[in-house]
């Protein structure tokens, strides 16, 4: 999961990366609203979370235009006001949620599950295969009903593998989804995280779950 936090006031962006980051989420952060509309035309993310006041141009402005330019993700708007019109105009903008500084972290992480799930009704379903039952809401990972206990970025791993079961997956495309813009794409990363995940997975088990496929990527 890919999140893109707009937000002007540096300590609030970083704490919510911060934030986001420990639970598994790959973030970018923009401080103004013409930032935000450029790294969403270049990446995808799977959720916005948009500060209503901003330089540049205001996030009633970047939701009207995301949704214009048909992003499809979830967005919520952080706003200082809580004025039910500037609600309603979010909304009316194409917002999908809103909370009114300041508010509990982990609020926002409900929010974020919220509009993850909405969109084209189960987007985040818990996955069975092979053994291997996947859940993201709680990142649990069990095999043959054993527990495994997966760091968030080794749980999005497999959990972006299991749901394109069958599919060799390249790295670049792993690096892509899982980590930001920050990734360096040469770097040993996926191979790191994934020697550990599999480690993890197979640890007692005679079956491999993942194989590596020379020159095409990673297949569950
Ligand atoms: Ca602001």
């Amino acid at each position: 999961m890919r999140v893109l936090v707009v937000e002007d006031e540096e300590p609030i962006a970083s704490a919510i990366e911060r934030g986001l980051t420990t639970k598994g989420y790959a973030v970018d952060v923009a401080y103004d609203g013409q930032a935000a509309i450029e790294k969403a035309s270049v990446n995808n993310y799977d959720v916005v979370c948009l500060d209503l006041n901003l330089p540049r141009m205001d996030g009633l402005e970047v939701c009207r235009r995301l949704r214009e330019d048909r992003f499809a993700g979830g967005i919520i708007m952080l706003t200082a006001r809580s004025a039910i019109r500037d609600r309603i105009e979010g909304l009316d903008q194409g917002a999908d949620d809103y909370l009114v500084k300041p508010f509990a972290f982990s609020e926002l992480l409900a929010r974020i599950r919220a509009v993850t799930r909405r969109e084209g009704g189960l987007r985040e379903p818990v996955l069975n295969t092979r053994g291997l039952e996947l859940d993201p809401n709680t990142n649990r990972a069990r095999r043959d009903g054993r527990d495994i206990h997966l760091t968030p970025k080794e749980f999005a791993l497999v959990y972006y593998l299991a749901r394109n079961e069958g599919r060799a997956v390249p790295q670049e495309e792993l690096l892509e989804h899982i980590w930001d813009e920050h990734a360096n794409p040469f770097t040993q990363t996926v191979k790191v995280h994934m020697n550990n995940l599999r480690r993890k997975l197979n640890e007692g088990f005679d079956e491999q779950l993942i194989e590596t496929i020379r020159g095409k990527g990673y297949v569950l």
